[in-house]
């Protein structure tokens, strides 16, 4: 395993003792099994985009936390966007940290790759999380608590992501899409 795999794990591990969560609290939060967890903070497995998700969500910290991205010595607000994406060459989605989160920002904005006919659903966020997704090149079918949207290039939809929200790809080609989430500042 090559040293980028390294952070998800040391990521988690650091995130759940901080927390002061065990294991079986941290399954219970993420819906990702102990199992898995523990497999994820020794290092021994990686995690496919999609329990990627389940953690980032179940810990309600961004995504990008997870990704290990080059850090160039620019300022916050002169970045040039990251091409790294998340090495899972074989999942149906991938995923791009554009810009990776920034606290001073409170977003994280992601290119995201549907292959044709996949599907994947995301569990709610914490309350007053928004998405915005951007359609760049093919068609998505966006689902957001049950009601289902379709998008061409060029539109998009701000929506409440603290509720189920599933994204969907009907078409032949991959359906290429952006997706900022903002993260609302802490009460
Ligand atoms: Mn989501």
């Amino acid at each position: 395993m090559s040293d980028s795999h390294l952070q998800p794990g040391f990521t988690l591990k650091a995130l759940r003792q901080s927390r002061g969560w065990s294991l079986a609290q941290a399954a219970e939060e993420t819906g990702v099994s102990k199992a898995m967890l523990g497999q994820i903070e020794r290092n021994e497995s990686s995690p496919t985009v999609a329990t990627l998700w389940k953690i980032a969500t179940g810990f309600n910290v961004p995504f990008s936390l997870f990704i290990p991205t080059e850090r160039p010595c620019e300022s916050a607000t002169m970045l040039r966007s990251s091409r790294t994406r998340w090495p899972q060459t074989q999942d149906s989605m991938q995923v791009t940290p554009l810009f990776p989160y920034d606290p001073q920002f409170r977003f994280d904005m992601l290119a995201i790759e549907l292959a044709s006919g996949a599907l994947s659903n995301s569990s709610p966020h914490d309350l007053g999380v928004i998405e915005h997704v951007v359609i760049t090149e093919g068609e998505l079918q966006l689902a957001v608590d049950g009601k289902w949207h379709t998008l061409i290039a060029g539109e998009g939809l701000r929506f409440q992501a603290d509720c189920p929200h599933s994204y969907r790809n009907d078409g032949e080609q991959p359906v290429k899409f952006h997706c900022l989430i903002h993260y609302p500042p802490p009460h």
